[in-house]
């Protein structure tokens, strides 16, 4: 498909808007949506069309009401209210969604983009084509965000401008290249020189953060961890500077940790974003109150350490079409090799992360009701098993069985990541906000594996699903 077969007419955008109407452009633009080649070709231009969503249960990014009526102007929620309560402007196109519930899409704060293709990994895959491709499976997901941790490529900058405002895919934020040991995590063998920076003095490490805040990245990235005692740490000294430094230009800093060692001195040093959850032992009440203190936020990736046995376990709902459809051919045989599955279940690391999940969870109760700020994040994308699109729900699943209810789950992967990543006008459904929204079949706050039960999708006022 080329990409003037995505040229958005006049014509085409009446077709996206209005399902019932089908013309010969309608295969063809829904085609573009799903095909990365036309990530960049589907722009909408500002409009007015205004369209009435009608009768769901909203979940607002805090709460859920009533059936509703939200009115959608161009690419922004106009009003929101109980049904009846509010004008149907005239002209408008009205879709009835009674029965259904409706939520701000979901944003991920620690994901990553053009690492993986199948059960690869490598340097190779962060392409234009492969990363607008992931980030279009995020959308159909219902994500709409995607924040790339870390280990980007100066290709990153060009493709966060470029496929930015467009309805194809999730939008691109992130934190470029990253900062790393010299021979440290994340571990050379998975990545490029040029997607991790490495510097080996203080000054080093300002220079490395002025030039990643002047190219525009939306955070900075530290990785600050031992690999269990295989490899150097990030020194005090350099992440120091590099918080200072970030700081200094107006850019916050999310930290991967493993140990709350190291996570007790990133708080102490003025990290902003913990970006992993503490995973060696339980938190202690200093650690609690500093984050609480100084209010940094938290992002447990649950998912991360159980995507290393749970696909060997071949669990029920990996034969569920949401599931198969997020997972390339290649990775899905992977799973199926029966020797595989025997051989990672009796693993070493499958019992260690087990017990990380467990640690994880635990912990991140503890926060929760601590009252710390959680945000959403999974790690996808990272490596082959860690499965953009799927890993968010499955997140969502892992939080509620740490003892969150659907609810403050949801709140954590809307209105709360919005905040963490400083986009005001996400994140939640409410007058002014981006028309960014997931319709559901089934009410996620009764039950949240429901938040799989994608009916529509709304991307800045124009339906993409
Ligand atoms: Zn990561």
């Amino acid at each position: 498909m080329t990409v003037e077969g995505c040229i958005d007419t006049e014509e085409g955008k009446a077709t996206l808007a209005s399902p019932r109407r089908f013309s010969p452009l309608t295969a063809a633009m829904l085609a573009c949506l799903l095909a990365a080649a036309c990530a960049h070709g589907s722009k909408p231009a500002a409009s007015s069309a205004k369209v009435v969503l009608e009768g769901a249960r909203v979940f607002d990014g805090e709460i859920l009401s009533g059936p509703s009526t939200v009115v959608l102007e161009g690419d922004l929620i106009r009003a929101v209210g109980p049904r009846g309560s509010v004008e149907i402007p005239k002209g408008a196109r009205v879709v009835d969604y009674t029965g259904k519930t409706l939520l701000p899409g979901l944003i991920v704060a620690h994901a990553h983009v053009g690492h993986t293709s199948g059960t690869e990994m490598g340097r190779s895959f962060y392409t234009r084509e492969l990363v607008a491709q992931q980030l279009t499976r995020y959308q159909a997901y219902g994500v709409v965000a995607v924040n790339a941790l870390g280990m980007n490529p100066p290709l990153f900058y060009t493709l966060r401008r470029e496929l930015n405002g467009h309805t194809a895919g999730a939008d691109l934020y992130g934190a470029g290249p990253g900062i790393g040991a010299p021979q440290g995590a994340p571990p050379q063998m998975q990545v490029a020189e040029d997607q991790v920076s490495r510097p080996r003095t203080a000054e080093e490490a300002r220079a490395v953060v002025r030039d990643m805040a002047e190219q525009g990245v939306d955070m900075v990235k530290l990785w600050v961890d031992s690999m269990g005692g295989k490899v150097p740490k990030l020194a005090p000294a350099l992440y120091r500077a590099a918080i200072d430094e970030a700081h200094r230009n107006g850019v916050k800093v999310a930290a991967h940790i493993h140990d709350l060692e190291d996570a007790k001195a990133l708080v102490e040093a003025g990290v902003d974003v913990i970006a992993h959850g503490v995973r060696d032992q339980r938190v202690d009440d200093a650690f609690i109150q500093a984050m609480k203190d100084r209010e940094v936020w938290y992002i447990p990736t649950i998912q991360l350490d159980e995507a290393n046995y749970i696909y060997a376990e071949h669990p029920a709902w990996m034969n569920e079409p949401f599931f198969r459809a997020a997972v390339e051919p290649t990775l899905q045989q992977h799973f199926e090799d029966l020797t595989w599955q025997r051989e990672t279940l009796a693993s070493p690391e499958a019992a260690k992360a087990r017990k990380a999940v467990a640690i994880n969870q635990e912990n991140l109760l503890l926060l929760h009701q601590a009252g710390v700020k959680i945000g959403f994040g999974t790690d996808s994308g990272a490596l082959p098993q860690r499965i953009p699109g799927f890993a968010e729900h499955r997140e969502l699943e892992l939080m509620v069985q740490a003892g969150l209810t659907p609810a403050q789950a949801l709140r954590v992967a809307t209105s709360g990541s919005a905040e963490l990543l400083g986009l005001k006008d996400r994140g939640r459904v409410a007058p002014g906000m981006v028309a960014d929204l997931v319709v559901l079949e089934v009410d996620p706050t009764q039950d949240i594996r429901n938040t799989r039960s994608i009916h529509a999708l709304w991307r800045r006022g124009v339906e993409v699903r």
